[in-house]
């Protein structure tokens, strides 16, 4: 299947963006750098916090049914050995004999023979090396026999050697280790979820695609539990029975088949999605992205097909996105079961089963579906649905949606001769919303830097706002602009940043202004 993406920049280019405009940098590179691992500067931090703050209000602090933890990074091994992580955490590695490079052995077989072979285990993995003549990409060098490679990075803690601990591979295990205290503690009655972001490293024998694949990497998961026996007993299902979006289930993609848009009422009548919790979960988590100005063009559920599929899991479905480099996974949505809590239970000796109100029975409860989300990926997704190279300003347009953006005003004196009057604008402004003062170059150049960096804002002082008291305020996305009261302001640009109101609208109550300045 060939792909076209309707966005116009590659992975490495936007690589090369996020470095020039501040947001994403290769870590340690004053060292010659770390493979896999980024730190994130001036632009970058607050566009991903906000990110972060947008998941945490959507699915934590608006809703009475989930609560959080902030789980701990360095783990006892016990929990790793108990989630199967220790035993069987493993990608296939290939080894060059001749240059030594090392490959993840699934992808560099997807990459020669275009075929899938996530899951794939390190016999099928040789036979296709062998099969197809499989050399070293990199020197054309004979590969070794594929081996088994555990991706956990492991620690030692205290001064006695020995002491292993392990920095987590992911975040949901420490869900799992504070479940009987979380209920307890918050009193949560069946069906609840508990939620969870942080830090997650994973030693990726080939970290690629900017920060699609990293070592270091943050998570947003949240695990829902529920009765055992209600996996389609949903008290929510009516809000997303009519929601639509791109399905590709496991029979489509064995007959070959295009992905198809369905409502979620469909996919559940014709047993394609197995259960309403699961179809509730994906339905929200594609309307989240789409809410933050995702082109839901650019998204489609694909099933795992039964290669794939952890031995635990029941049904699995990810959501993926249209990359540059093809479909893939933005986050994972595997029916757990009660398979964490099971072997916590057999693992720690203790009992981690809940007393459930209204059947009366005690129940180690049913991960329905486990939504699991990179933060890096999802921020990759905003930055490729963002980034328009528009021919007509002659400048980058980045069209983050205004919760996103990590810069929300732009506040300029026309001229510099006005700065004091326009410092006050500022410090109006400055507690409640990001702002940046900008008084260098023309003003036209200055919009054009804002529109780099995604400001959905801009407001100028200029000789008339002496007198009127009003300031123009220009929308990033259509340049169009208005004149606002500074009395007015604050409300407004809370309005507008909150989405409660559209420039559009705004412009029927407020004078648009003709613009006077030559916008270069
Ligand atoms: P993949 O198949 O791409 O390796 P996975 O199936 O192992 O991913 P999960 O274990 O389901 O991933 O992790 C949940 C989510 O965490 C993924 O959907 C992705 O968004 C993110 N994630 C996983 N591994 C990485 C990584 N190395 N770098 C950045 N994000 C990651």
């Amino acid at each position: 299947m060939t792909h076209t993406h309707q966005t116009s920049i590659t992975t490495e280019q936007l690589a090369i963006f996020c470095k020039q405009k501040g947001f994403v940098f290769q870590s340690s590179e004053l060292y010659g750098g770390l493979s896999g691992i980024f730190d994130y500067g001036p632009l970058g931090v607050n566009f991903k916090n906000n990110i972060k703050q947008q998941w945490w209000n959507t699915f934590v602090n608006n809703r009475p049914d989930i609560v959080g933890i902030d789980g701990a990074i360095v783990s006892h091994a016990k929990i790793w050995k108990a989630s199967g992580h220790v035993d069987n955490f493993e990608d296939i590695l290939l080894e060059c004999k001749k240059c030594k490079q090392r490959f993840r052995g699934d992808h560099l077989v997807e990459d020669v023979l275009k075929i899938t072979a996530d899951g794939l285990k390190k016999d099928a993995i040789n036979k296709l090396v062998q099969e197809n003549s499989i050399k070293c990409p990199n020197c054309k060098g004979e590969l070794a026999d594929a081996k088994q490679f555990n991706l956990m990075f492991a620690t030692n803690v205290g001064p006695v050697e020995g002491n292993t601990a392990y920095l987590r591979p992911e975040t949901a295990q420490l869900i799992f280790t504070n479940f009987k205290l979380v209920v307890e503690t918050a009193r949560l009655k069946l069906p609840f979820g508990i939620a969870q972001q942080g830090k997650a490293f994973r030693n990726e024998i080939s970290p690629r695609d900017f920060i699609f694949r990293c070592r270091e990497f943050e998570q947003m998961e949240m695990e829902y539990f529920i009765h055992p026996l209600k996996a389609n007993d949903c008290s929510f299902i009516a809000d997303v029975m009519d929601y639509s979006l791109k399905v590709y289930s496991e029979e489509m993609q064995h007959k070959k088949n295009k992905e198809k848009e369905m409502t979620i009422k469909d996919t559940l009548k014709q047993n394609i999605i197995k259960t309403q919790w699961h179809g509730y979960w994906l339905a929200q988590f594609h309307q989240w992205f789409v809410g933050l100005g995702v082109n839901p063009e650019h998204l489609r559920i694909r099933q795992h097909v039964k290669d794939e599929k952890s031995h635990y899991a029941l049904d699995t479905w990810d959501l993926e996105y249209h990359f540059p480099m093809g479909w893939k996974e933005l986050q994972g949505f595997a029916n757990r079961t009660d398979f964490d809590l099971h072997q916590h239970m057999k693992h720690s000796g203790k009992d981690l089963s809940i007393f459930d109100e209204e059947t009366k029975q005690k129940v180690i409860p049913h991960v329905v579906a486990e939504p699991a989300l990179g933060v890096e990926r999802a921020m990759l997704v905003f930055l490729f649905d963002a980034y328009h190279d528009d021919k007509k300003r002659g400048n980058i347009l980045l069209k983050l949606h205004p919760k996103l953006a990590p810069i929300k005003v732009g506040v300029f004196p026309l001229v510099n001769k006005l700065e004091e009057q326009t410092k006050e604008v500022y410090q109006l402004l400055k507690d409640d919303f990001v702002c940046q003062y900008d008084r260098s170059g023309s003003v036209g150049r200055r919009y054009a830097r804002a529109d780099e960096i995604g400001i959905p804002y801009c407001i100028t002082f200029d000789f008339d706002s002496l007198e009127d008291k009003s300031v123009t305020v220009r929308d990033r996305d259509t340049t169009s602009q208005i004149r606002v009261k500074i009395d007015e302001l604050y409300s407004i640009l809370s309005r507008l940043v909150s989405c409660k109101v559209t420039f559009k609208e705004l412009e029927k109550h407020y004078k648009k202004v003709v613009v006077k300045v030559n916008e270069k």
